[in-house]
């Protein structure tokens, strides 16, 4: 952790350039979700108690290098506001000369960073005039840590940086998690495709002891050793990458589970006729939409042997009852294992939250990462440019 925090820098006084992900959700002029504007709050509030002038870097949506006024960062504003409990300075083209003219205490936001071509691209020039604006850089937006852009990579480069909260409590977990675990560590991987998550699968086998595979992804690999899955979502072009992983996790020493028994459906659909069988004995007319009982009784014994558990994807197509049940009965016990002090957990994924959250089990985790496609890329082993740049 090459890192530093707001605790190492000294703020009083200075211009503090701070990356947020404020990439919020908007429906008809309004902020419907402001769960990301929540989190940042901390940060923000600390730079303040510093006696820094925080100026807020964001994003919002995909402007493309072009000024988009639909795509204004200022419709984030009355929530921010209200969130922070203080007004919020707007500033579309902000100069060094107007952001020192504001008095102390200030709290600014500038426009949309991909208003400008150089974003993006990480244009020098982009990361010059970034840099040129404030004294520190403090990066708070880990779920934009995996794009090297001006205002994630370049300007970090340019200035002495550090970690927001919310960044900081990110990397603490994940190091916790997968960098410098307790073991034994079990990952459990689920979801629809193996071929989103090959490179993630490939980097688990060699960090684990225990990998659990369940959801879509476990019938490929059901399929991958001859078994019929019927009308399963499978992808049977994938059956030597999955039997390459299979070998790869045996030479590392990794235990691979796959599901005993499974449950299968004609339908798709909320309260279809479903039955239980061995997870060989998928009829040729049904497809598998969840892992059976046995499947979650052995998982439920594996996480208690376990010290750390690593989580993305849902055992079973868990949006639709009764087929929700293994991811439910999983989460439940790694959240219970967690409140009773003897697991770490951390888990992440777009759908892997909901299902966490739906299961009443995402509270009790240790850590759940909302960061999406930076968690995937840090599961797959990846250096995230955002967090190096960081280190560097
Ligand atoms: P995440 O967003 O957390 O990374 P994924 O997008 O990989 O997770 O996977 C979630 C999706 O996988 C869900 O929509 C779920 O319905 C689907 N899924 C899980 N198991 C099955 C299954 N057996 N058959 C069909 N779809 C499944
Ligand atoms: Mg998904």
């Amino acid at each position: 952790m090459g890192w530093k925090t707001l605790d190492d820098m000294d703020l009083a006084g200075k211009i503090v350039l701070t990356r947020v992900d404020i990439n919020v959700p908007v429906k008809d002029g309004t902020v419907t979700d402001a769960t990301r504007i929540e989190r940042i709050v901390p940060t923000i509030r600390d730079i303040l108690a510093k006696g820094g002038k925080p100026v807020l870097l964001a994003h919002f949506g995909r402007p493309k290098g072009r000024v988009v006024p639909e795509m204004s960062l200022r419709v984030t504003l009355p929530t921010l506001e209200e969130k922070l409990g203080r007004k919020v300075a707007f500033v579309e083209t902000p100069s060094r000369a107007a952001l020192e003219a504001l008095p102390p205490e200030t709290v600014v936001l500038v426009e949309n960073t991909r208003f400008a071509p150089g974003e993006e691209q990480n244009a020098p020039e982009m990361a010059d005039f970034l840099a040129a604006l404030g004294d520190i850089y403090c990066n708070d937006a880990f779920s934009a840590a995996h794009r090297a852009h001006a205002s994630t990579e370049g300007v970090a480069r340019r200035l002495p940086s550090c970690a927001g909260r919310l960044m900081q409590a990110e990397l603490t977990a994940l190091e916790k998690a997968l960098g410098n675990p307790v073991r034994p560590v079990a990952a459990v991987v689920g979801g629809a495709k193996v071929s989103t998550k090959i490179d993630l699968l490939g980097n688990l086998v060699e960090k684990v002891d225990h990998l659990v595979i369940g959801g879509g992804m476990a019938n490929t690999f059901l399929a991958a050793q001859g078994i019929d899955v019927g009308k399963s979502l499978a992808e049977h072009e994938m059956a030597a990458t999955a039997r390459e992983i299979l070998t790869k996790a045996e030479t590392a020493g990794c235990a691979v589970h796959l599901p005993k028994d499974i449950v299968v459906a004609r339908a798709f659909a909320a309260g279809a006729a479903h039955d239980t069988v061995p997870a060989d004995q998928c009829p040729a007319d049904a497809m598998i939409l969840d892992a059976g009982p046995d499947t979650v009784a052995a998982l439920i014994d594996l996480f208690a042997t376990c010290k750390t558990l690593i989580w993305n994807g849902p055992l079973g197509a868990f949006e639709i009852e009764p087929f929700d049940a293994a991811t439910n009965a999983a989460a439940e016990a790694a959240a219970r294992l967690t409140a009773e002090g003897k697991l770490v957990s951390v888990a992440g994924g777009g759908d892997t939250v909901a299902a966490l959250n739906k299961a009443g089990a995402a509270d009790r985790f240790t850590y759940i990462s909302t960061a999406g496609g930076a968690f995937l890329e840090w599961m797959e082993g990846k250096t995230l440019p955002g967090v190096a740049a960081l280190e560097g």
